[in-house]
């Protein structure tokens, strides 16, 4: 990957828009081009059970059992370098069935909430993130100041939110903080009563977007 290479994440205001549609956000078109980075840096994916031909596609050696899900989910784990086992020849050799938490990741996420990391484990993904450059128009700049606003509201709340079952890494804190950012458009909470009344909100509002939280370890 070219390392200076600056990549277009498009307008930013389309983009959180459709991070906030249910559909949309549950197939995501990034213009990834020949990266597979978050194909080759991960621990594991969670599969639905009701991700029926996608289970089927993959070789039982590659599963297991979602312990935090009661309902059959599965986990495909990555190879011990980090790799997908489905990678084959740079390509998902099951792109059409691929896991729905594939079809929903979107590292522009990270850049948006300028959750870059770029040393440890995620730093290959921190890296690719750092090279998108979103276009913005007023309302977008406002967007994006909340965003970043509720990130730092997850991280000072991040004992409340794990208690709740909420994973707590970068690409997932990405996406709640996108998902709970209009909170703040309106600023900061300034007492402790406008603190807990937005985090009774935030955790509302994330558990209505659960079902498409898909966590990847
Ligand atoms: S890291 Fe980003 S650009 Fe690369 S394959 Fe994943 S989503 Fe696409
Ligand atoms: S299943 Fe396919 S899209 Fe998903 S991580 Fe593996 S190779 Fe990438």
């Amino acid at each position: 990957m070219d390392e200076e290479a600056l990549y277009d994440a498009g307008d930013f205001g389309s983009w959180i828009s459709n991070r906030l549609d249910p559909i949309a956000a549950r197939d995501v078109a990034v213009a990834c081009g020949t990266c597979t980075t978050c194909c080759t840096t991960f621990e594991g994916i969670s599969i639905a059970h009701d991700e029926t031909e996608t289970l089927a596609a993959i070789s039982s050696f590659h599963l297991r059992a979602d312990n935090r899900a009661a309902n059959g989910a599965k986990i495909l784990i990555a190879n011990p370098d980090r790799t997908c086992p489905m990678l084959v020849r740079g390509a998902c050799s099951i792109y059409s069935v691929r896991p729905r938490a594939c079809r929903a990741f979107d590292c522009r996420s990270l850049a948006a909430a300028d959750l870059i990391d770029t040393e440890g484990p995620g730093a290959a993904l921190g890296s690719r993130a750092d090279q998108w450059v979103f276009t913005y128009d007023e309302d977008a700049k406002m967007r994006q100041l909340a965003v970043l606003d509720a990130v730092e509201f997850i991280h000072r709340h991040g004992v409340a939110f794990r208690s709740r079952g909420f994973t707590y890494e970068p690409t997932v804190t990405a996406t709640q903080a996108i998902q709970i950012h209009e909170l703040f458009l309106g600023g900061k909470p300034e007492t402790e009563a406008e603190e807990a009344k937005l985090l009774a909100e935030a955790i509302g509002i994330l558990r209505h977007f659960a079902n498409l939280s898909f966590a990847r370890r």
